[in-house]
């Protein structure tokens, strides 16, 4: 009974750079999957819960999220919670990327962000999310393809290791 799974209109998601995202608070972000014919389950809602805890965004793992879930008394095996973060994937509400530390980690496409990060030194750089609004049109009108870039890790070298690199120039 649950999803129509009916391909809703991703397209009218991203009418325009930057313009209203996604639903910024819990609630509204609840309500709007119940009316996309979605069922709220306490424990995806206890997962929800966790991920919108912080005020910043922030990452998760599968299993900091079910230790976080400890913390609160709730103890969800670590499979149904993996099953939940790869619904709420589905459902365009997570993103699900490896930031490099060889497990991934979810975060939340409300609070859309992305990093630079130098291989060296680890060094991370956030990125405004404007910055691949070009990429998506591009995507978009030649390969007519919608990406979903909504939380991106691109690796390569800062300023201070490329320096450090090539110590002979300047
Ligand atoms: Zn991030
Ligand atoms: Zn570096």
């Amino acid at each position: 009974m649950a999803a129509h799974s009916d391909p809703d209109s991703v397209t009218m998601k991203q009418p325009s750079p930057g313009a209203a995202g996604p639903p910024e608070s819990l609630e509204a972000l609840i309500a709007g999957l119940q009316a996309r014919g979605y069922r709220m389950t306490t424990p995806r809602r206890l997962v929800l819960e966790v991920l919108f805890q912080p005020a910043e965004h922030a990452h998760y793992s599968c299993s900091a999220v079910t230790q976080a879930l400890q913390e609160r008394g709730v103890s969800l095996d670590a499979v149904t919670v993996y099953r939940i973060l790869q619904w709420l994937k589905d459902v365009d509400v997570v993103a699900q990327t490896d930031l490099g530390e060889g497990y991934d980690v979810y975060s939340l496409v409300a609070r859309r962000h992305h990093h630079l990060i130098c291989l060296k030194c680890r060094q991370t750089i956030e990125v405004d999310d404007a910055i691949f609004d070009p990429l998506r049109e591009v995507l978009l009108k030649q390969y007519d393809f919608l990406p979903r870039l909504d939380h991106f890790a691109i690796f390569g070298l800062c300023a201070r290791c490329r320096e450090a690199e090539a110590p002979g120039e300047s």
